[in-house]
């Protein structure tokens, strides 16, 4: 079989693949890069050998007819395709080393069907562990085994690639729980294998077709329980398993550490939050074999403490136990220590382990890290790590200490876990009699070898450098164990913060972060996700990618949800780079802000608000009788925020109603409330964050305040964390408490619920808002708890729920790019009427602002209603819905975000044509003119324009700039308030966006100038 190399698509192949999957399809010369690699870091000898790995498409699959499909186009056009999961392997099977298709497989994510009777269920391969564990609970059943990698690896996946996990102990290997498989063959013919036939695709890693259902054999759910226990070598935990193995002590897993991984497990980075420690109660790990025997709550595991004893092994505290089952998916976590790691992951008979344990560490000089789990068959996996850093010149030698172990599982009996791209010499021992079968079955069904081609075979140059590697062992080693742990220091690099770029080699690229990050979901391309992004620095700092303006919108479009650091293994603070990488490009420098920041800076800082509305009406909320009440200075102060103020007035209202009827006294900053600058801090505009923050700080504290009380978690955000951070790098004074009502309320439940009026005979989902929940004060159950006491209330949780709570997809999406808030509003919606709410509520006014919206734009007959609102409604207070007026002011910033795309600019300066001739210095707009007249003129005005342009734009701008708000307003409904203001907020936001989008513009204006004035 010899597969044709195929770099890029024809335009005719193109096409028809764009006609067939439509906006699943990605060209994108630069996207495509983000799929052209694995979990593994390899060394650049290694790189050049395998030469260019970017495919020229990728495909997200859908349905198995997208499969059909996909392998009848390929196998036509004799196309590699490369099937691609959750892409955590580091076995070279997800790697395009030929180019052609990635068939992205982890939208095929359902679940087929549940048996609980027979203890099975029907999955789509590309369902990830974790979801597949979720679901099935639901039903009191649990998986079988699972992989180390559950966060982020899929059931296809670990049948393609193959392995062993949690649970291998009792179960077997993953395999041995799989039933049944579809797959779709080379040919695109559809066919199902089971029993024998099934071990034809077991680790063949996707050169056998793809898989798009499996059936799984589950086991009844069951609460866990751990014992741990240490030892001081290999052979005592060995003597330990095998007592329990003797006497049949019915455990589930064995799972363990070796004393270097221990070691290095305690030194691990903290987990940080806003710099605050979040593990402070970590347990310290003894530095020796730490072994975790894990079983079924109600299986009797009475010889297990004896085993252990009896083995010298010593039982560890409860607390270490806990810890370690917590922390069973964090396998990596001690990468940032390396920051990058040199893997080698073997298989020995379990008899063996403890003198594979002892060459381990007579040949290999740098430290070995190691985790075993010990399997039914006898067999204990090992999977080893050597810290080193693949900037180091010594990562090229130090790499070959991975052949030095795996050849010390071949000398030991054992062999190497995986085959794949880099061990395809050592596929007969990986395969053992089944090569022969699989070898001949691919033949058959893939002739034109489209199938991941190369990944079991290899490439020529590698296996003739592993072969030569293996047979010149001694001498590779002498080399690697010379090569130290090759650390490299930090330094900023290139705009990069020295932090940000040891994060970006430290990430492992699990994926663990992928499927749950909006940016991803909403957008569907791995250059949106924390993974992706991480891999692009290090591209860039290697010199293959640009930090350009497109980049700059990637860091940008984050809605700071902090999904990703609440699932990163490594514990890295992942949403705080991307925060750090705002401010050095917007604030530092000077790329453009997303364009509607700009109006809501000058805004903001004309009229302290971001919605161009007047200073003066910003307290004009406050009905008549609680302003009466409120104090000029109190201990408390209510800060309601510019949406609440402005728009969602029933937010406002439902907060200080509750106060009020909770006997809470309180003051407020009335119409010198300013924004609370979030917008402004993720905007990168940080210049005017701190003159707002400064303003309002010492705002409130002329009113003599000690807390202040929130209804946005935004604003919560920055008074209770951001604020205080600001003011001690700044040095102002601060000792400002914050609290969100709820908070405040709850404590007074017993104060309100005797007020209560009005019944809530509604079904009310609630949706946690990220500022206040995982991203902020992990606030979760006093809004609950504020809720469920209205009376009638039928109170649904939504399927992702505080620290999983999915965004809602407001604020930077919709400002960013609205189509994508309204995708992800409605995904985020649709979990609401999956529970069969009437209502969904929450307490952040954007996000009640986005599900309104959203909700609209998607046809959903669901309402979006405020916590407090509901709440004072129920107290019997007159609170008008405030869902059209939300819907009403939308329209002018859609429509004036929808004009700021550089296209769309382009018309709008079109139209601008004549006024901005008339505007230019006579001299030049004679010179224009000559295109009209002389040969040559317009080639050599279209390189001018880059130049030209942003020198003529100052000039122009203001002389022009009458015109051009004439045209807004034709294009953009205002109301009064913003087209009497946009007089000023227009030239300010011109003067900053126009640097940076005249770039964008000039190309598209300047075919359309130069047919103007040969026009005109
Ligand atoms: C932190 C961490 C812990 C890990 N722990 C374990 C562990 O405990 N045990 C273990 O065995 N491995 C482990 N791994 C390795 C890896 O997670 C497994 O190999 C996993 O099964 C890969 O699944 P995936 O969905 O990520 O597949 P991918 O990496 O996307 O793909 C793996 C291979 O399968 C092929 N493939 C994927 N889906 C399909 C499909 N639907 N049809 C056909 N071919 C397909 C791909 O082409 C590729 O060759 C770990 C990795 C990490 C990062
Ligand atoms: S903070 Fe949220 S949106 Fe931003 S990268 Fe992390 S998960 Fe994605
Ligand atoms: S950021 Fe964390 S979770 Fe995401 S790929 Fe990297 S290590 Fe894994």
């Amino acid at each position: 079989m010899t597969t044709k190399n195929v770099p890029e698509l024809s335009e005719v192949q193109k096409t028809e693949l764009s006609e067939l999957f439509g906006e699943c399809v990605n060209l994108d010369k630069r996207e495509r890069r983000y799929y052209n690699h694995d979990i593994g870091a390899l060394p650049p000898l290694v790189k050049k050998v395998i030469g260019n790995t970017d495919p020229a498409a990728v495909v997200k699959i859908r349905t198995e007819e997208d499969v059909v499909k996909l392998l009848e186009f390929a196998n036509l056009h004799e196309i590699p395709v490369v099937p691609r999961a959750g892409a955590s392997s580091g076995y070279g099977g997800v790697i395009p080393t030929k180019g052609g298709i990635v068939a992205d497989v982890t939208l095929l994510n359902k679940v087929i069907s549940i048996d609980p009777e027979g203890q099975k269920v029907v999955v789509q391969s590309g369902i990830i562990w974790e979801k597949l564990e979720r679901k099935l609970k639901e039903s009191g059943l649990s998986v079988r085994t699972i992989p180390s990698s559950a966060p982020s690896s899929t059931v296809g996946g670990w049948l393609a690639q193959s392995g062993a996990g949690y649970g291998s102990y009792e179960f077997g290997w993953g395999y041995e729980s799989m039933e049944k498989a579809r797959v779709v063959l080379p040919t695109g013919e559809i066919r199902e294998f089971s029993g024998h036939e099934l071990k034809k695709l077991i680790g063949t890693m996707g050169t056998t077709g793809i898989i798009t259902e499996i059936t799984l054999k589950v086991q009844k759910l069951e609460e866990r329980k751990a014992v741990s226990a240490s030892f001081s070598d290999a052979s005592a935990l060995k003597k330990a398993v095998e007592t329990i193995r003797k006497k049949n002590i019915p455990l589930w897993s064995i799972s363990f550490l070796n004393p270097e991984w221990a070691d290095m497990k305690n030194k691990a980075p903290r987990k940080l939050h806003y710099g605050e420690i979040m593990d402070k109660d970590r347990p310290v790990l003894p530095i020796a074999y730490v072994c975790t025997f894990m079983y079924p709550a109600s299986r009797d595991v009475s010889g297990l403490k004896e085993a252990i004893e009896s083995a010298d092994g010593t039982i560890l505290s409860e607390e270490i136990a806990k810890h370690e089952t917590e922390e069973w998916f964090k396998s990596m976590k001690v990468k940032r220590l390396g920051p990058s790691f040199i893997p080698a992951e073997i298989l020995v008979p379990f008899e063996k382990m403890d003198s594979a344990f002892e060459e381990i560490k007579k040949k290999i000089k740098l430290p070995v890290l190691t985790e075993g789990m010990v399997i039914s068959d006898g067999n204990v996996v090992l999977l080893c790590f050597m810290r080193h850093s693949e900037r180091s010149l010594l990562f090229n030698t130090a790499f070959a200490l991975s052949l030095s172990i795996l050849k010390i599982a071949e000398e030991n009996g054992g062999r190497a876990y995986s085959s794949g791209l880099f061990f395809a010499s050592k596929k007969k021992s990986v395969f053992g009699d089944r090569l022969a079968a699989i070898e001949t079955f691919r033949k058959e069904f893939d002739p034109n070898g489209i199938m991941n081609p190369e990944t079991l075979e290899g490439k020529g140059i590698l296996n003739t450098a592993v072969s030569f590697g293996s047979s010149f062992e001694p001498m590779g080693r002498l080399a690697g164990n010379m090569s130290g742990i090759g650390k490299v220091s930090f330094k900023d690099e290139k705009n990069i913060p020295a932090k940000v770029a040891e994060l970006a080699y430290s990430c492992s690229q699990c994926g663990y972060c992928v499927s749950e990050c909006d940016q991803y979901y909403g957008r569907g391309w791995e250059s949106q996700s924390p993974r992706g992004k991480w891999f692009f620095i290090k591209e860039y700092l290697a010199g293959r990618e640009k930090l350009d303006q497109r980049q700059t919108n990637t860091f940008l479009a984050c809605t700071t949800c902090q999904m990703c650091d609440s699932r990163c293994e490594l514990d890295m603070p992942i949403e705080h780079a991307w925060m750090t990488m705002r401010g050095k490009l917007v604030e530092e420098e000077k790329k453009m802000t997303f364009p509607p920041f700009e109006i809501m800076a000058a805004s903001l800082l004309k009229e302290r608000n971001i919605w161009a509305n007047y200073r003066k009406d910003r307290d004009k909320w406050i009905p008549d009788e609680i302003r009466a009440k409120m104090k000029d200075e109190a201990e408390y102060a209510y800060f309601a925020g510019c949406t609440a103020s402005f728009v969602e007035n029933d937010v406002a209202v439902g907060a200080v109603r509750m106060l009020d009827d909770a006997g809470i006294e309180f003051t407020g900053l009335f119409d010198k409330e300013a924004c609370c600058g979030i917008p402004m801090l993720v905007a990168g505009k940080w210049d005017v964050f701190e003159k707002i923050m400064r303003m309002n700080v010492s705002n409130m504290k002329k009113k003599g305040v000690k807390t202040v009380i929130t209804s946005c978690p935004a604003c919560w955000l920055m008074w209770h964390t951001v604020y205080p951070q600001w003011a001690e790098k700044l040095g102002i004074e601060y000792g400002l408490e914050t609290k969100h009502y709820s908070e405040v309320l709850v404590e007074r439940l017993d104060v309100l619920k005797p007020k209560f009026k009005q019944p809530l005979d509604k079904v009310v989902a609630w949706h946690d808002s990220c500022h206040l929940g995982r991203a902020g004060g992990k606030v979760y159950e006093p809004p609950r708890e504020l809720l469920k006491s209205i009376p009638g209330i039928q109170f649904r949780e939504l399927e992702h729920n505080r620290e999983r709570a999915h965004c809602c997809g407001s604020v930077v999406s919709l400002i960013a790019e609205p189509p994508v808030a309204y995708r992800l509003g409605n995904i985020r919606l649709q979990e609401a009427v999956d529970v069969n709410a009437d209502i969904i509520a929450a307490l952040c006014p954007c996000c009640i602002f986005q599900f309104r919206v959203a909700a609209e734009k998607n046809n959903l007959d669901i309402q979006a209603q405020d916590l407090g609102a509901l709440v004072a409604r129920s107290l019997g207070y007159n609170i008008p819905d405030s869902t059209s007026y939300t819907l009403e002011s939308w329209v002018p910033f859609e429509k004036m975000i929808s004009l700021m795309q550089p296209e769309n600019m382009t018309d709008l300066m079109v139209e601008l044509l004549p006024q901005m001739m008339a505007a230019m210095p006579a001299p030049l707009s004679a010179m224009m003119k000559m295109v009209k007249y002389v040969p040559g003129m317009e080639a050599l005005m279209k390189p001018m324009m880059p130049i030209m342009m942003p020198r003529l734009m100052p000039l122009v701008m203001p002389k022009v700039m009458p015109d051009m708000l004439k045209a807004v307003e034709r294009r953009v409904p205002m109301p009064d308030y913003m087209r009497e203001q946009l007089p000023d907020l227009m030239p300010k936001a011109m003067e900053n966006l126009m640097p940076n989008m005249l770039p964008e513009i000039i190309p598209l204006l300047t075919p359309r100038m130069i047919e103007y004035i040969k026009t005109h």
